[in-house]
């Protein structure tokens, strides 16, 4: 797949000096509810507007969204504010619906993206239509099913793309509803630097307080905007209430962020992060080292336990390593997450290469 810039072309249009901005309800629930959010979203940094016109829910018995007699409200929202419009389309006959009404911007949502059957009959629905389709990430970490929905909507003739992060589900979420993986955010920036990367961080926090923090890593990721639900009265929505905020906290949130320069070209500035990186340079390099000597002794440990007809796996010495890691981590200010990750990468190909000499 390869993007150009012709695919953000959607974005460069609204000629915005920062992050795009969209906002607006989980769900579209009353006419009301949709106008005054609208309203007081035009009065913010928001760029489009979204509501939620079919939802898609965990268990049946929920609200399931007001369906096609959303739409109008939607043209309203455009005509009497300009804002640019948006919906999660999860079938090819939401797309007719949607495009019947003139909606600006389609969105598909995390629960579809991970059927490519779907996705395919919606990109089939799509054919010859020039309107900006937005792919959130699946459920699952798969950056391949991600770039895969991508390229069915490419294929089928859809020149305006992007793609929304908005966490991945998974068990021990203490933190977040959705766990962020910054890395397959950082790769897909790498490989395809024209795609428009948004991040959606109500659905990754599922909380009001942390929206702030975890947008503001993104920008210091160089993501392009953000989708940030948003509702006139958060606590009595009729979806994802814990996670929505006021236009007046979205107005807030979007001064207290800081934008970064892509870089400075003040010769202080330039000496000054060459010095660092040539440190940090070095230092990965005796890394590399320490890892290539740790790995020969785990080598010789495994030829030993050979000879001796000893597991591989020593579950007691591990936990052991790892408690006195993560105690000396946090000595020095490493977090527990951080030193954990690295210690059981480092553990994990010990036992790789004690299995290849047993
Ligand atoms: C939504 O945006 O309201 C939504 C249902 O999101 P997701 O597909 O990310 O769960
Ligand atoms: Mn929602």
């Amino acid at each position: 797949m390869k993007i150009t810039k012709e695919h953000r072309q959607w974005l460069d249009d609204f000629g915005l000096s920062h992050p795009l901005v969209i906002a607006g309800p989980c769900s579209a629930e009353t006419e009301e509810q949709v106008l005054q959010t609208a309203h007081l979203l035009k009065e913010t940094d928001c760029n489009v507007f979204r509501a939620g016109i079919w939802k898609p829910r965990t268990r049946p018995g929920g609200f399931e969204g007001v369906g096609e007699k959303g739409l109008p409200w939607l043209q309203r929202v455009r005509e009497e504010t300009g804002m640019k419009v948006t919906t999660e389309v999860g079938n090819a006959e939401h797309v007719e619906t949607a495009l019947k009404y003139g909606i600006d911007i389609l969105w598909i949502g995390a629960r579809t993206t991970v059927n490519p059957f779907v996705v395919q009959e919606i990109a089939e629905a799509l054919k010859g239509v020039d309107k900006p389709v937005l792919v959130k990430n699946p459920v699952n970490p798969d950056l391949a099913l991600w770039l895969g929905g991508v390229e069915r909507l490419q294929t089928a003739g859809v020149s305006q793309l992007g793609v929304i992060h908005r966490g991945f589900s998974a068990y021990n979420t203490l933190h977040y509803r959705n766990k962020p993986k910054w890395h397959i955010a950082i790769e897909l920036k790498k490989e395809f630097p024209n795609l428009p990367l948004i991040l959606d961080p109500s659905h990754i926090c599922g909380r009001r307080d942390t929206i702030l923090d975890v947008s503001q890593t993104a920008l210091d990721l160089n993501y392009d905007g953000f989708m940030i639900e948003t509702h006139i009265d958060p606590d009595n929505a009729w979806s994802d209430a814990k996670q929505q905020i006021t236009p007046a906290q979205l107005d807030q949130i979007t001064r207290d962020l800081k934008i970064r320069q892509k870089s400075s070209s003040k010769e202080a500035f330039q000496h000054k992060i060459n010095l660092f990186r040539k440190e940090l340079d070095l230092l990965d390099g005796q890394l590399i080292n320490l890892l290539k000597d740790r790995m020969r002794i785990s080598e010789q440990i495994g030829v030993l336990k050979r000879e001796e007809n000893v597991a591989i796996l020593q579950s007691g010495r591990w936990s052991t390593i790892l408690d006195s890691m993560i105690e000396q981590g946090e000595k020095n200010g490493l977090s527990k997450e951080f030193v954990a990750e690295i210690f059981k990468a480092i553990h994990v190909e010990s036992i790789k290469i004690q299995h290849t000499v047993s």
